[in-house]
């Protein structure tokens, strides 16, 4: 139905003497018995570039938009590409079989929902993540920090958020009790499921996260939003700078003990919020740490997603990857693809899945609306998806409406190939010199424009 990210001819050509994909759970590229993970086992190679542009936004016009591959012990990533997050080791509704039909070539997950459950030991009984799941392909984990940091602002996590109203380093959503409290070493907060006070750290992150076993993790990083005054950011991105120099010793330190395990990437994230002054200066201290990667994080304000992005890729290295964390938008995806950012994570798909929010290249729409009730059609004509092949409107709407599991199933495969294949068809558009018209024609029919 779909292309096979792991049978295409750059993956052949690179690998040939791989195991195949299906054997990576048993035997991860660069694991030795008695041996530290072999680093080389992850890397980053460049295929194509944007050309530079009089309107690019990097240093002297760079535009650091690129096609590439990343290599992990549990198989390659094709980039750009988009990262379906399946938050508790589980796509909600959908099996890893299904997402690789769809074409999705890694997931990610959150350290610190599978710290609170099942807890991080069983992932590394099962040995690791995806094994665990039966997920063969590459895996991340973010940090635990976004979680962790959110129980005390009470806001959801937003890249691309407004910036309204006045600022406050202490705001709690209305209603909400306040359950966590950062200091320099960490952050305490207090369990959601069960009011257990823990304390989350550089070290316990990267401990918990060496356990649950992804290919590529992230530093526990303190999150922002712009909410927070200027002085506390530049509070904040010290602070993330301090624990970030915590998190490269003890990965380091864990990579060493942890003997005949794969090697495991680390990403350093880059704060700053909107501030291009303190994203550079955030950007040139991440670049200087041995991370293997970058995280984008935190509050971004809309309007300037892609200056962002590139004011960070003006400090990196080009041989680090740079994954965007939390997207949250078609044209947000544009703007980061364009600047640089190689993987993107969003749980826009699954989660308006559920509500009946449907993603087409002629934008979103909600299948519960009255008119679809006799409409016998796919949810998007030409989908190559396997809801679209076999189910209509009328079928999806009602299971919704009844709330039955399958409807989400159905909805989530939808929108999750959506994404998937809007990155792979980015892709292509860089590698074969048509990004500028793909994206200006892909956004005109998105928003209608
Ligand atoms: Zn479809």
């Amino acid at each position: 139905m779909t292309d096979n990210p792991t049978n295409t001819t750059a993956d052949a050509t690179a690998n040939t003497h791989a195991p195949a994909a299906a054997d990576l759970n048993e035997h991860p590229r660069g694991a030795a018995p008695g041996k530290p993970g072999d680093r080389a086992a992850f890397s980053f190679e460049t295929i194509t570039r944007l050309p530079d542009a009089a309107d690019g936004k990097g240093k002297g016009g760079a535009r650091y938009g690129r096609t590439g591959i990343i290599h992990t012990p549990h198989g390659d990533i094709h980039t750009p590409a988009f990262v379906p997050v399946g938050t508790q080791a589980a796509m909600k509704a959908v099996l890893p079989e299904s997402m690789r039909d769809l074409g999705a070539q890694c997931l990610l997950a959150n350290a610190f929902h599978l710290f609170e459950r099942p807890g991080e030991d069983v992932l590394d009984a099962a040995g690791g993540l995806a094994k665990f799941m039966n997920w063969h392909g590459p895996t991340f984990t973010d940090s635990g920090g976004f979680q962790v940091m959110s129980l005390g602002v009470g806001f959801k996590k937003t890249l691309a958020m407004d910036v309204t109203g006045m600022k406050s380093d202490d705001i709690i959503a209305e209603g909400k009790e306040r359950l966590a409290w950062v200091d320099e070493d960490g952050v305490t907060f207090k369990s959601p499921l069960n009011g257990d006070e823990h304390r989350f750290s550089a070290e316990i992150s990267m401990g918990i996260q060496h356990k649950i076993g992804a290919d590529i993790m992230f530093a526990f990083d303190e999150l922002t939003t712009l909410m927070n005054t200027r002085s506390y950011q530049e509070e904040s991105v010290e602070r993330t700078y301090r624990w970030a120099q915590r998190c490269v010793a003890e990965h380091q330190r864990l990579t060493e003990a942890r003997l005949g395990k794969p090697y495991q990437a680390l990403y350093g994230v880059v704060q700053g919020a909107n501030y291009e002054d303190l994203r550079r200066h955030a950007a040139e201290q991440i670049a200087s740490l041995d991370f293997d990667g970058v995280g984008i994080g935190g509050a971004i304000e809309k309007r300037i997603i892609g200056e962002t992005c590139a004011w960070i890729c003006d400090a990196m290295p080009e041989n680090r990857p740079r994954h965007v964390l939390g997207i949250a938008s078609v044209d947000d995806i544009f703007a980061c693809v364009e600047n640089g950012g190689d993987t993107f994570d969003c749980v826009a798909p699954a989660r308006c899945a559920r509500n009946g929010a449907i993603f087409t290249r002629q934008g979103r729409y909600n299948i519960k609306r009255a008119q679809h009730k006799f409409d016998f059609g796919p949810l998007e004509e030409g989908c190559d998806c396997y809801t679209c092949a076999h189910y209509s409107r009328a079928y999806v709407d009602h299971l919704l409406r009844a709330h039955e599991f399958t409807g989400f199933t159905l909805a989530t495969i939808h929108n999750e190939r959506f994404f998937v294949k809007l990155l792979d068809d980015i892709r292509a558009s860089i590698d074969g010199g048509y990004f500028e018209e793909f994206r200006d024609e892909s956004l005109a029919h998105f928003y209608g424009k």
